[in-house]
């Protein structure tokens, strides 16, 4: 059934997942209209974390405690379009759709200073990357790899399969991810390097920071931190 499913996308026209409309010859699922669409952040922004804030100033949450990445920066808002492609990506399993995402990503990357050694990604836990059958955030990095010519940190693993983050609140998050996330691979891979940093969607941060923990305690320098979408409170 997969090998049909597969001759048919590959011979009949496609159409957007999200507008209906037909595709072009060199688009994947989603149409290059509703890629456009995506709310983007922009400036104002907290010079930290990336969220908006209306002078640029740190927002709340970095005042108030202390972040373990030296920055954070997201392309877009998790809603609408973003959201659902997002969705499209990791849930309907079209991993062809890390290419447009990468790049997105990689555009925004080129517009900031940041120099980094080497890239890591959020790990799954092998039990759900097996499920799943990907990382969407090993091939989002993957792009940007191949784009800048940096390698990818190998030696990251998540240990413990936490349950979803998702409803949860902040404290029971951070108790969720506590030393589920470890560095397995060579010190000397990590010892002085900055890193940037991978992951698809910045909720509270609390898993960008664990795995920013994680590379510290093993020796890193900094870490960066690049995300495809950040939820916004409005
Ligand atoms: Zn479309
Ligand atoms: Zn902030």
């Amino acid at each position: 059934m997969k090998a049909l499913s597969l001759l048919i996308d590959f011979f009949l026209p496609a159409d957007c997942k999200i507008c209906k409309s037909p595709l072009e010859y060199d688009e994947k699922y989603i149409c290059a209209q509703c890629i456009l669409k995506i709310e983007r952040i922009n400036p104002p922004i907290c010079k930290k974390c990336g969220v908006p804030s209306l002078n640029g100033g740190f927002c709340y949450e970095c005042h108030r405690r202390r972040r373990y990445f030296k920055e954070a920066r997201m392309f877009g808002v998790f809603n609408g379009n973003l959201k659902e492609v997002i969705h499209i990506f990791k849930y309907e399993k079209k991993q062809a759709l890390s290419y447009q995402l990468g790049l997105l990503m990689y555009d925004l990357l080129q517009g900031l200073n940041w120099e980094f050694d080497c890239i890591a990604y959020i790990p799954l836990h092998k039990k759900k990357e097996g499920q799943r059958g990907f990382n969407q955030t090993k091939l989002l990095s993957e792009v940007i790899s191949k784009k800048r010519n940096i390698p990818i940190l190998k030696g990251l693993i998540k240990a413990i399969d936490t349950p979803s983050q998702v409803g949860l609140s902040y404290d029971e998050r951070c108790k969720n991810v506590i030393e589920t996330f470890l560095w397995k691979g060579d010190k000397n891979m990590v010892k002085g390097k900055t890193i940037l940093l991978i992951d698809d969607v910045f909720t509270t941060g609390t898993t960008v920071e664990e795995v920013s923990k994680t590379l510290l305690y093993s020796g890193c320098k900094d870490v960066f931190v690049l995300c495809l979408a950040r939820t916004i409170e409005k």
